[in-house]
């Protein structure tokens, strides 16, 4: 079933990749909350190497148990306090949308002696979604991002609203790629910005045509989740 879906989903990356005239590759981030062991063990048969979790404890968990074989991305809200715990236990963090976390990122990455990769998030339809920061905040944050030494800014995250209307869907995965091309174009020291985390179940083929590098992909791969085991595990 895993393996089956993963199959699926790596057909429609290719078609939709080619689609958009794209040759660059991309990466397939299996978001894992709330999934069982059992079924995270078949995804990483089937060749997965990039985990998401929205939770630190989650991750923390995940990491405990499958080691240094994979890759966790921290994709959902990250709280301050929960900072130092995390810190050398991802590969990337998707979802820093304040100066202030930004900065206890750095605060903490320093004292343990390490430099952590990012992601800044930004709402670009902000009626619909809650988290990430406002495009007005994005350069402020970029140009602090220049300022630390054990951070280091690889590009963006989006969510789209949770619609049908796939035009709506397109203009704000656009959106983002065109902030991503502005920062790129400032030339700003130490920061590349060569990552467009955007693209979930529902929206990644439209992700993929509009430029993202990173999908974030759930229940396709791994059916609905069962929220009634919300926080059973915690
Ligand atoms: C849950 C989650 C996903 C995956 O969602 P699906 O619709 O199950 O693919 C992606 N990104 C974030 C931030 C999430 O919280």
């Amino acid at each position: 079933m895993v393996q089956e879906q993963l199959n699926l989903i790596r057909e429609e990356i290719d078609r939709s990749m080619s689609v958009a005239g794209r040759k660059d590759p991309i990466t397939l981030v299996a978001v894992t909350k709330m999934v069982d062991m059992e079924l995270v063990q078949q995804a990483i048969l089937a060749g997965v190497l990039h985990v998401g979790e929205n939770k630190v404890q989650e991750l923390l968990k995940k990491r405990d148990i499958l080691g240094e074989q994979l890759q966790y991305h921290l994709i959902g809200h990250l709280q301050t306090n929960k900072v130092k715990k995390i810190i050398g236990m991802t590969s990337l963090i998707h979802s820093v949308d304040s100066i202030r976390l930004l900065e206890e990122i750095q605060r903490r990455s320093e004292e343990k002696g390490v430099v952590t990769d990012i992601l800044a998030e930004i709402n670009i339809s902000e009626e619909q979604t809650k988290t990430g920061m406002a495009e007005s905040d994005i350069l402020p944050f970029v140009e602090q991002c220049c300022m630390m030494s054990n951070v280091r800014l690889k590009g963006l995250m989006t969510m789209a609203p949770y619609t049908d209307d796939d035009m709506l869907i397109r203009s704000v995965f656009r959106k983002a790629y065109e902030i991503r091309s502005d920062i790129q174009k400032r030339h700003y020291e130490n920061i590349t910005m060569e990552h467009l985390s955007m693209g979930m179940s529902h929206d990644y083929k439209i992700a993929l045509e509009e430029g993202a590098t990173i999908i974030r992909i759930g229940s396709k791969i791994f059916g609905e989740r069962n929220y009634d085991q919300l926080g059973k595990n915690e």
